[in-house]
């Protein structure tokens, strides 16, 4: 789900009923995967003889019992996914993973529904920017080292979060914030990535980021992302704010080097899903590539 959470202002009537709509259109697709992880589900059962043989419920080197065969099955998963990349072979993103450096972080507090979906953004922040980290939430169950990492004087968190509700006014600064971080410090933009309930949850109900400084993105950018259906084209996803961010910060190189890979996963993607082969390569395409040497 594009994340509806970076709305920069309170959402409509109109707003909050596509956004309910988006939500069960999430709501069925995360039903379609559990619904694909269930054993009767055709495509799980390619070879009509697995499990029916002794031999092969155990190891033939050990004779230990194996683990029962994985069977989850991603919307999709009759493509062919390219180890390196999780993309459909056919469009690959590994020849345009390129690096970029940025004094300001990304870490991600990625909600469990959100972290296996081969659509989700979050993870191509992580491809350029390599001390990127990326923790599961828990609600019941922090993650320790992220909560070391908010203790730790050398950084400086920033919760990237709308300012659309009163009780946190007090918590809310602007971007130069970021930039006047001093230089000792790093500057870290803690992105909430799930959908706009999920990552409205995350906020509320994380104790730990109660005390955070919250940055709201203020953009006239629209979203770019076709995975996904957005409640509203003003509805950014992970990788959008992101590039955003690091660029009203002053990180220019790292924001376009994340736009542009942004914008291959994006058309490569999709291009997969028609069955498409991309032969031209697009002007972001030759950037990166460019880039890589
Ligand atoms: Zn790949």
């Amino acid at each position: 789900m594009c994340d509806s959470r970076f709305a920069d202002s309170a959402p409509s009537q109109q707003d909050a009923r596509s956004e309910d709509s988006g939500s069960t259109q999430e709501a069925s697709t995360t039903e379609q995967a559990s619904a694909d992880r269930h054993p009767g589900e055709p495509s799980a059962v390619g070879d009509p003889h697995l499990g029916e043989s002794p031999s092969l419920d155990r190891d033939p080197a050990t004779g230990h019992p194996r683990p029962p065969r994985r069977e989850f099955k991603a919307r999709g998963s009759f493509v062919t996914r390219c180890a390196g990349c999780n993309l459909p072979e056919l469009n690959c993103l590994c020849p345009y993973q390129a690096k970029a450096d940025s004094r300001v972080q990304v870490w991600l507090i990625t909600h469990p529904l959100e972290h296996h979906k081969p659509t989700n953004t979050g993870r191509l922040i992580a491809d350029v920017l390599a001390p990127t980290r990326v923790f599961t939430w828990y609600r019941t169950t922090p993650d320790e080292q992220l909560l070391a990492l908010l203790a730790d004087e050398r950084y400086a968190p920033f919760v990237v979060f709308p300012d659309d509700q009163p009780d946190y006014a007090d918590r809310v600064v602007e971007v130069e914030a970021v930039r006047r971080v001093p230089r000792e410090r790093i500057p870290v933009l803690i992105l909430l990535d799930g959908t706009w309930r999920q990552a409205r949850r995350i906020f509320r109900k994380s104790p730990y980021l109660e005390r955070l400084p919250v940055l709201p993105l203020r953009t006239d950018r629209l979203t770019r992302y076709r995975l996904r259906k957005p409640a509203s084209q003003a509805h950014l996803c992970t990788a959008e704010v992101a590039a955003e961010l690091l660029r009203q910060s002053g990180e220019e190189d790292a924001a376009s080097v994340l736009d542009d890979y942004f914008d291959v996963f994006n058309d490569s993607y999709a291009a997969s899903r028609r069955y498409h082969k991309i032969e031209t390569p697009s002007p972001a395409m030759r950037r990166l590539a460019a880039r890589r040497g």
